[in-house]
């Protein structure tokens, strides 16, 4: 009984986390007696993987029948996703999407040469209205995060990311600049203080490259169909960013001084 509970958990985690690794990993309790060698935990962990690893091609196939396509995860024309994003098949977008992130990293790296463009989590690959925990409103292919872009020692940190996951090293808001939620979490608003060791204290937000990003999907990128993008309201003032699909995403959401959100309209 304590074994199936165990087993129910971590399917619905790992459903959690990438969408098909549940059912991957029901897969691997069913064909497990076939196989001697999966009779011990570090078995069944191994045939899932080996499962898992697999998929990985059909996955790209059959979501491409309902309209999603994933962001490269080997950098393609300055364009990337995360490394976790990519092993979590958290990387999936709409074609309408996949083509405006692609002419931004191609604008981002023509105006400056080695500059790339990094998407965190975006949407999984199938389904609308299934969520990506633990950003609820990733749920159609038409949402992704990126990366904000860094200087290290003085030079720029191409597709360098500030933590392992690439959330969560937040540039706190200086004397003077807007505070509209305090400093206190609250709702999905964390401050992630605990997180803090984990993230890199050599990158510095690389403010040019930041601002042209933001600029870029003010303009061109609301032109080609970008509706809202997410960022806190004082790196807007800091960066000098305004346009009408600039937006604030309100005290009880996440903050949006660690990554940038970006939707379709
Ligand atoms: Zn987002």
């Amino acid at each position: 009984m304590l074994r199936l509970g165990m087993h129910a958990g971590v399917i619905v985690l790992l459903t959690l986390l990438t969408q098909i690794g549940g059912a991957t990993y029901g897969l691997a309790l069913w064909l497990r007696p076939r196989f001697s060698w999966a009779s011990t935990s570090l078995g069944l962990a191994g045939l899932f993987v080996a499962l898992y690893a697999v998929a990985w091609l059909p996955i790209g196939q059959i979501a491409a029948l309902g309209g999603r396509k994933p962001l490269p995860c080997v950098e393609r024309a300055g364009l990337s996703a995360s490394v976790v994003s990519c092993v979590l098949h958290r990387n999936y977008v709409t074609p309408e999407l996949f083509d405006v992130l692609t002419a931004l990293a191609e604008d981002v790296a023509r105006r400056y040469p080695g500059a790339k463009t990094r998407a965190l989590d975006a949407n999984f690959p199938f389904f609308d209205g299934v969520p990506l925990p633990p950003h609820l409103s990733h749920d159609d292919g038409e949402k992704v995060d990126l990366a904000f872009h860094y200087a290290r020692r003085g030079a720029p940190a191409p597709g360098m990311l500030a933590s392992p996951i690439g959330y969560w090293r937040f540039e706190q808001p200086r004397q003077g600049e807007p505070l509209p939620c305090g400093t206190r979490s609250q709702g999905w608003r964390w401050n992630m203080e605990w997180f803090a060791p984990f993230t890199r204290r050599d990158l510095v937000l690389d403010e040019e490259r930041t601002r042209y990003v933001l600029r870029w999907l003010a303009h061109t990128g609301a032109e080609r169909g970008i509706g809202k993008v997410f960022v806190e309201p004082h790196l807007a003032q800091r960066l000098g960013v305004s346009g009408d699909v600039i937006r604030f995403q309100g005290c009880r959401a996440a903050r949006h001084d660690d990554h940038i959100h970006v939707q379709l309209r």
